[in-house]
């Protein structure tokens, strides 16, 4: 199958490496060179714009940070025409960045205006998932579209979910966000209770995930460097999930929470912690929420 992988980031990057390992013929594009080499290196045919990597591609995957991103590559941007308006009728469009529902709707009524099926389909399970090939996706769209989509998503992942219509694959993954960013944030005031009153982090980890306080943080994404040595924590919060992203996602959930009136403390409790946090460390992986709890870092 021929595809067009475009948004070579922390997660794009190893998704499209492993639709290489599967075979696939892909061609890629990023607005940075540097990712694009590193994705030729390991057999993909590198493009030079986005609108050359999606041509004769049966199947078009964007992995880009925000909903700006992900409308301004479908839909044009200060005047220059979207990838809609050159995509053969029979392509399908898969967006797996997080974004807002409401956008992924504006975008999926664009395509259909010409015929395109789109799907919305967000993943968990973070960088080391990319990278295994065993991410979630969590997809809104079509029956017809999903199951086209399935086995291409199959060479990125393991769990392949269909949330509903299109836009709910973007709700899921966003709730599925502002309690991972409790998870963190929790986890990491927990460490630091415990640390100031002289217990070993690494300990204190290991007792927490083998009791009622066991989550997925504590499984893989410990945030007290040097106890999970493949943690983002222990190479000075470099790669993974940045900040900023999370400061995102919660914000999208926020947004979501007005939409419908719904209550969210604990998903605004940690929104403000990362939006104060992302001022000074956007750029670090998301468990770097630590240092706000720390007197010795
Ligand atoms: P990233 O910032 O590492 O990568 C984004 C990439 O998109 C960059 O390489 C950038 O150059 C490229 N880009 C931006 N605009 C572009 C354009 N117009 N054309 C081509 N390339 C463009 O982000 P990431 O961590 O890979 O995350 C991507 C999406 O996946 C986000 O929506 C994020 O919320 C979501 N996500 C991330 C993780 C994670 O652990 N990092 C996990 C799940 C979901």
């Amino acid at each position: 199958m021929r595809i067009a992988f475009i948004g070579l980031g922390n997660m794009g990057a190893p998704m499209a490496t492993n639709l290489v390992a599967a075979g696939h013929d892909l061609h890629v594009f990023d607005l940075s060179a540097e990712a694009m080499r590193a994705l030729g290196e390991a057999g993909a045919s590198v493009a030079a714009s986005a609108a050359a990597a999606v041509e004769g591609a049966g199947v078009v995957i964007s992995m880009l940070p925000a909903g700006a991103h992900v409308k301004g590559l479908y839909l044009g941007r200060d005047g220059a025409p979207g990838l809609l308006a050159s995509l053969d009728a029979e392509t399908l469009i898969i967006d797996a960045s997080t974004i807002a529902p409401e956008d992924a709707r504006v975008v999926a009524a664009a395509a259909a205006e010409r015929g395109l099926d789109y799907l919305d389909a967000p993943v968990s399970g973070g960088v080391g998932g990319a990278k295994a090939g065993t991410l979630t996706f969590i997809v809104g769209g079509s029956e017809a579209g999903f199951a086209k989509a399935r086995p291409v998503l199959e060479g990125m992942g393991k769990n392949i979910f269909h949330a509903g219509a299109v836009g709910a694959g973007q709700v899921a993954k966003i709730c599925n966000n502002m309690l991972l960013g409790i998870l963190m944030s929790g986890t990491a005031e927990a460490l630091a209770l415990g640390v100031e009153n002289g217990l070993d982090p690494a300990v204190l980890s290991e007792i927490m995930r083998q009791s009622s306080g066991g989550n997925w943080v504590l499984n893989g994404y410990n945030p007290w460097p040097g106890v999970m040595e493949s943690a983002a924590a222990s190479r000075s919060y470099q790669g993974g999930f940045l900040t900023n992203l999370m400061a995102k996602d919660l914000g999208l959930a926020w947004e979501l929470a007005l939409g419908s009136r719904s209550a969210v403390p604990m998903g605004s409790q940690a929104r403000n912690l990362f939006a104060l946090h992302a001022r000074e460390h956007g750029e670090l992986d998301f468990s770097s929420i630590l240092k706000l709890y720390r007197h010795d870092d």
